[in-house]
């Protein structure tokens, strides 16, 4: 059975991470006639659907797959460092969170040119016990409902062992759930302004219950088999494996933590803090209504968590899921820099009202539309066909196929650019930006940020493809030249 959950498998090339290994050499001699067939195969890359999935079945009968499961429990280390290696992760340990720290003390400031420089409060004023515990709550809260007998229960792709793991989707729930708690707490005048109030403690908090979580992560990942061990993050180095994430799926039981933390707690958190800055601005600047940028700004974000939570499926075919452990990088990733500087541009608005023409509202909602098509559209369109690619709905799509399988869409979005879902999300993120005016360049950061964020993914995604689709990977370059952006990049 081919594996699909790990990067680590034929890819009709030798792999270069394992050119140290005789069993690779062996290999290749047994495949010989296979790579042969893949070249045929590759000459007439696009056939209509149907024929492509009989000489993929043919083609799969060759049982190549045995034999590659040999190797890669022979050659399971991580030699290509990513995120510059263990310098880079090194650094970005404490560069990550200093980041946070300083983008919410400019946001903060009168003045958030970058040059005024904020300065740092007394230490003991970022800590408070109270908030820590009302973080806890909050994060223990939303584990309550994601273990929620609700929602169905799905399958993840294929693990390197061939085992699928289950995953309950229930994240829409949570999300109502939590806005009921958050209405009940507002009902009883509860105070948001808490939350604004306290934002450093809180963003304090999260990264001191992160870093608890990663250490926790590592131990633990010591002790699991090397085939539940992330394809990108067992170096062998403590620093590395500990920052991008040594184990693929840890589990309690049947609670997947980095399943629970890509989506829950700080994704929900996100549009939570961002209510609490619509009513802080209301209350500090004396306003019946909120202004309409903060209304644009929460309203598009909402509806980015909104869909990410009812589309919660097609997580489980993203890189985060299938490729990535669940290390530092993602711990202070979902809990920290999500709702913390995803937040900034409503941070931002309370201590800087921007005023914008409701011709302007209406461009940039246009341009948010715009993106969110581009990006759902594509994301459902790569999802569909990876669950179920006999998909009648999803015939017209043409493909080519790969030695692994699986096909690569060469029309639809996917014929377009490359990551088609990218450039939809830039271009959200650009209209999340726009209602802050233009008066300084931090409410910007998000798109800056997210652009060299999404470039630098496209790299790490295409060197990951490039070695398990090896030639098909080419084609399909040959035949979408542009990455991201069409004609740029
Ligand atoms: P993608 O969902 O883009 O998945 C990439 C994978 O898609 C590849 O590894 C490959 O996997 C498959 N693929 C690539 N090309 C093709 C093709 N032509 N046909 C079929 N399958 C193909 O990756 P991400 O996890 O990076 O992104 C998921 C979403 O999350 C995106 O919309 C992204 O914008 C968003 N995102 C948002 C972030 C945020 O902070 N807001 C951060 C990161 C991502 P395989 O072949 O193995 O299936």
């Amino acid at each position: 059975k081919p594996s699909e959950n790990n990067t680590r498998r034929y890819n009709g090339e030798p792999d270069s991470t394992e050119g140290n290994d005789t069993s690779c050499v062996i290999l290749e001699q047994k495949l010989k006639p296979d790579l042969e067939i893949e070249r045929v195969l590759e000459q007439y890359s696009l056939r209509p659907r149907k024929e492509e999935k009989k000489k993929e079945e043919i083609y799969s009968e060759k049982k190549i797959f045995e034999t590659i499961k040999t190797i890669e429990k022979t050659s399971s280390k991580t030699k290509e460092l990513e995120f510059g290696g263990r310098i880079g992760t090194f650094t970005m340990i404490f560069f990550l969170p200093a980041t946070v720290l300083y983008l919410l003390l400019m946001c903060k400031q009168d003045d958030p040119s970058l040059m005024n420089f904020p300065s740092l409060p007394p230490l003991e004023s970022l800590w408070e016990a109270r908030v820590f515990g009302v973080f806890l709550l909050w994060f223990f809260l939303q584990a309550l409902f994601y273990l929620l007998p609700i929602g169905k229960v799905v399958e993840g792709l294929p693990l390197s062992n061939g085992r699928k793991l289950q995953y309950r989707i229930n994240g829409f729930y949570a999300f109502v759930l939590t806005a009921a708690a958050i209405g009940t707490l507002l009902y009883f005048q509860f105070e948001l302004y808490y939350l604004y109030d306290h934002l450093l403690q809180f963003a304090v908090s999260a990264a001191a219950f992160s870093l608890g979580l990663s250490i926790y992560l590592y131990i633990r990942s010591l002790k699991v088999p090397e085939e539940e061990l992330a394809p990108g993050g067992n170096s062998g180095y403590f620093v590395y494996d500990f920052f991008t994430g040594h184990e693929l799926n840890p589990r309690i039981g049947s609670f997947d933590l980095k399943y629970f933390c890509e989506l829950r707690p700080g994704l929900i958190g996100w549009v939570v803090l961002n209510l609490a800055m619509l009513l802080a601005e209301m209350k500090i600047h004396n306003q019946s209504m909120p202004s309409l940028s903060m209304i644009l700004v929460n309203i598009f974000q909402l509806l980015y968590v909104v869909d990410a939570l009812w589309n919660e499926e097609a997580i489980l075919t993203t890189m985060d899921i299938t490729h990535d452990g669940f290390g530092f990088m993602l711990a202070f990733g979902d809990l920290v820099w999500v709702p913390f500087v995803y937040s900034l541009q409503a941070l931002y608005l309370v201590g800087h009202p921007t005023a914008i023409s409701w011709p302007v509202a209406a461009a940039i909602t246009i341009l948010n539309c715009i993106g969110y098509y581009i990006f759902r559209s594509a994301n459902s369109q790569k999802n569909n066909f990876r669950r179920n690619p006999a998909d009648p709905k999803l015939a017209y799509l043409k493909f080519i196929p790969t030695a692994t399988g699986k096909g690569l869409l060469v029309t639809g979005w996917w014929g377009f650019v490359r990551h088609p879902n990218y450039l939809g999300d830039i271009i959200m993120a650009l209209a999340w930006s726009l209602p802050c005016g233009f008066n300084h360049i931090l409410p910007y950061f998000y798109v800056i940020y997210f652009i060299c964020l999404l470039v630098h993914r496209e790299a790490r995604d295409e060197h990951h493809c490039k070695q398990k689709y090896g030639l098909a990977w080419e084609r399909y370059c040959q035949r979408v030249p542009y990455r991201i952006f069409p004609y740029i990049y």
